[in-house]
């Protein structure tokens, strides 16, 4: 049984006295143990990066650049081993995984580029004889914790930029899928990472718990569901910390009469389905305006009953399993729910059997019409591969229920109309929108972040918001007088 623990100042460490299984989603077998931190462990994970710290901060930007230049060459030299790994712990199919980890390596091109990003302002004599101007420093050492569903471009999002500004990093992974993470660890220190700029410690709520209360943690990164989001939230910002803590969503796509619709359905298949729905991104509701609803069933029934369904390790299929059994449980009962509220299920996943992986957590595709906004199914995240079709009059209908659902995430628009997409960027009440494209996620020079409960804290990931929440600014103004010394002056100073 493989047996995964810590990842510390450069090494892996000794197992610790707790640990929680691993499994494989698709076969449903046992996999390995993971190692759960202790709090006397994840504080001596933090004694050791607050002393990584002092040299790496003093590093300079361009050299700290150059180690992430060679952990990128790494990565893409790895991608398949690193693929593999996500999928045989996650599910996702393999190009899917590939994909994930492309997205994380666009966060690490950006903080490549952390000379430039680092520049402060400078203005020369603002007062006679004196300039001012501004640095950005690291904060020390900062905290990342990290949902399932992303392995690893989620921890991409935080700590590429993170140790590029000159901190030094705690990740808490997922206890679900953390071989991918401790890979990287390894792959940074072959760059030339020196030990204890970035470390891995896995564990569970204990070990959270002490990353949010500890007085050597600067600042809290946090993405996953919207009630430990808030908890964290809360907890972090109760101790002093800079806190970003990204939840839960239910993405609505507007479908409006005149857009292309088999466009639609083929984005809306991705959008809904891909990584079994486990997507912070995916699409789980779609508003079919007018009288569009119709021709939507009748084009998208029959490619969720085509869907291939299966291991995400064998080439041609297109969808994996659930991450867990729990959650495979939880959808389950979920679809069970929609059917008891009297929704209409046109598509029955609960149906599906995989040949030779009848302990998998398989669910297939699964489509309700004629959802009302009051049901559980259109409430709720469901987090699996269950698309609800709600069924309104007209536009403005549409944009009051998304504006009035608690999550705000994602949302795109489906039109050929300019006037009516213009209207829904400027009024909708969500914070990444698409216009006809269904997951609108921010390339890594913008910043990735929800509204409402989706998100806690006024800063979103990576692009600027990143690199702004992982550094201090310091103001300087300066004077280098001459001749006869300065007098006393007991009133406000100002520039004359
Ligand atoms: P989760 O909230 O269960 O777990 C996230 C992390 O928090 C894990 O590392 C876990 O160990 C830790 N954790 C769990 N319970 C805790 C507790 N009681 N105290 C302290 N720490 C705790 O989320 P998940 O199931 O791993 O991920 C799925 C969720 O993440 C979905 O809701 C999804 O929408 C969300 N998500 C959001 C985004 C986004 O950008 N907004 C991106 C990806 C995933």
């Amino acid at each position: 049984m493989q047996q995964i623990n810590h990842y510390i100042n450069g090494q892996h460490t000794q197992p610790s006295a707790r640990s929680a299984a691993v499994f494989e989603p698709a076969t449903g077998e046992h996999k390995a143990n993971v190692s759960l931190a202790s709090a006397l462990e994840v504080d001596a994970a933090i004694e050791l990066a607050k002393k990584a710290h002092g040299p790496w901060s003093e590093m300079t930007p361009l050299n700290r650049a150059r180690i992430l230049f060679k952990f990128k060459a790494l990565v893409e030299a790895n991608m398949d081993e690193l693929a593999a790994m996500i999928t045989r712990e996650h599910g996702k199919v393999l190009d899917d995984a590939k994909g994930e980890i492309i997205r994380g390596l666009e966060v690490v091109e950006f903080a490549c580029g952390i000379p430039h990003l680092l520049k402060g302002e400078h203005t020369e004599q603002v007062g006679g004889g004196v300039d001012a101007w501004t640095l950005n420093q690291s904060l020390g050492v900062v905290a990342g914790i990290a949902p399932f569903n992303f392995p690893v471009m989620v921890p991409m999002w935080m700590f590429p930029i993170a140790i590029a500004a000159g901190n030094t990093f705690i990740m808490k992974p997922s206890e679900k899928d953390p071989t991918s993470v401790m890979r990287m660890a390894e792959l940074l220190t072959e760059a030339g990472l020196p030990d204890g700029v970035f470390n891995v410690v896995n564990g569970d709520k204990e070990a959270v718990d002490t990353l949010l209360t500890h007085k050597d943690i600067q600042a809290v990164s946090f993405v996953g569901s919207t009630p430990i989001a808030e908890y964290i939230y809360q907890t972090a910002a109760a101790h002093g910390k800079r806190v970003q803590a990204l939840g839960g969503a239910k993405n609505h796509m507007l479908l409006m009469p005149d857009a292309d619709l088999d466009q639609a359905v083929s984005a809306l298949m991705g959008a809904a389905y891909g990584s079994a729905g486990e997507r912070c991104m995916a699409i789980s509701v779609v508003l079919a305006v007018g009288d569009v609803g119709d021709a939507l069933v009748e084009k998208l029934l029959p490619q969720i009953q085509a869907l291939k369904v299966g291991n995400g390790l064998e080439g041609e299929m297109e969808m994996g399993p659930l991450i867990s059994a729990q959650h495979l449980e939880k959808v389950r009962s979920y679809v069970d729910k929609g059917v008891s509220e009297g929704a209409t299920l046109l598509a029955d996943g609960r149906q599906l059997t995989v040949a030779d992986h009848q302990q998998g957590y398989f669910l297939g595709g699964c489509l309700f019409d004629h959802v009302t906004p009051e049901m559980t199914i259109y409430k709720e995240e469901i987090f699996g591969p269950v698309l609800a079709i709600v069924r309104v009059k007209d536009y403005a209908e549409a944009l009051t229920l998304i504006n009035e659902h608690e999550f705000g995430n994602g949302t795109a628009i489906f039109t050929q109309s300019g006037e009516a997409a213009r209207h829904f960027c400027h009024h909708v009440q969500v914070g990444m929108v698409g216009v006809n494209v269904p997951i609108p996620v921010p390339m890594a020079f913008h910043s990735f972040g929800g509204w409402k409960r989706s998100l806690f804290g006024p800063l979103h990931m990576h692009g600027p918001d990143g690199v702004r929440f992982y550094t201090k600014r310091k103001a300087i103004t300066a004077r280098w007088p001459k001749g006869k010394g300065a007098q006393a002056e007991f009133v406000m100073p100002t520039m004359k």
